[in-house]
């Protein structure tokens, strides 16, 4: 039995099931990853993303702020790929009790997704820093310069946790409260080098932790399975071997 028949076994005799993933994701997808330093954002920018992601750098220099934003970060044509795929049809068949992800790009619910813990938040949910009020990304997307709320002439912020912000207290909670839960966590398309990644994983209490990654990882001794191929063809063999 090889390493993808044999999660999709743990799958089979799984109720509680729990996935955990990174940008690895949406690459996939055709989604870069802003942390990795591939020379893409210094073809037109100056400064790392880490830089120009921070919150003090929205704050002090909000107009190129959103030029990176909508030009890098806001990629809203692109499509799930079959590892978004085939987590939502598990939530669906009562497998599957939670996603737990490091991406903004909301591709999990475009997937159908419901039970999903963004612990880096979602460009799809944007906030009037001065009334609070909501819009959708579209209000982002189609305007130029810094937007403003209609109503108060207040900043629009993404509800996206920059450099320097601390995660929400509620969707951690949520996704610790899930792992620890888990019979089974996949985790996936993350190195686990990312604030607060590793940590997570310490509340898992399971002993079948499965790690789906191009490269090694620190946790890699700890997992039961790991399986250094591409997760979107890791996920689809899985699904047809669950189906046959
Ligand atoms: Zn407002």
């Amino acid at each position: 039995m090889n390493q993808i028949e044999m999660l999709s076994q743990w799958v089979a005799e799984s109720q509680n099931v729990v996935f955990f993933g990174g940008a690895g994701v949406s690459t996939e997808s055709g989604i870069p990853d802003f942390r990795s330093q591939d020379g893409l954002y210094h073809q037109h920018y100056d400064l790392p993303p880490e830089t120009i992601l921070s919150h003090d750098y929205f704050m002090s220099h909000t107009q190129e702020f959103y030029r990176f934003y909508r030009d890098k970060m806001l990629c809203l044509d692109v499509k799930p790929n079959a590892a978004h795929l085939t987590l939502a049809k598990w939530e669906q068949q009562g497998k599957l009790k939670a996603v737990v992800t490091q991406n903004i790009d909301g591709l999990h619910q475009k997937a159908g997704s419901r039970k999903v813990y963004e612990l880096h938040g979602s460009v799809y949910r944007n906030y009037c820093m001065s009334c609070g009020a909501a819009y959708p990304v579209e209000q982002i997307a189609q305007g130029e310069g810094v937007p403003h709320c209609p109503h108060c002439g207040g900043i629009i912020k993404p509800d996206v946790v920059l450099y320097q912000e601390s995660l929400d207290g509620r969707t951690i909670q949520g996704a610790v409260e899930a792992i620890a839960n888990a019979d089974l966590l996949i985790v996936g398309g993350t190195s686990l080098v990312v604030y607060p990644a590793a940590g997570l994983l310490e509340y898992y209490r399971g002993n079948r932790l499965a790690l789906i990654n191009r490269d090694a990882t620190s946790y890699d001794q700890r997992a039961g399975l790991v399986i250094r191929e591409p997760i979107g063809k890791v996920m689809e063999e899985i699904s047809s071997l669950l189906d046959a």
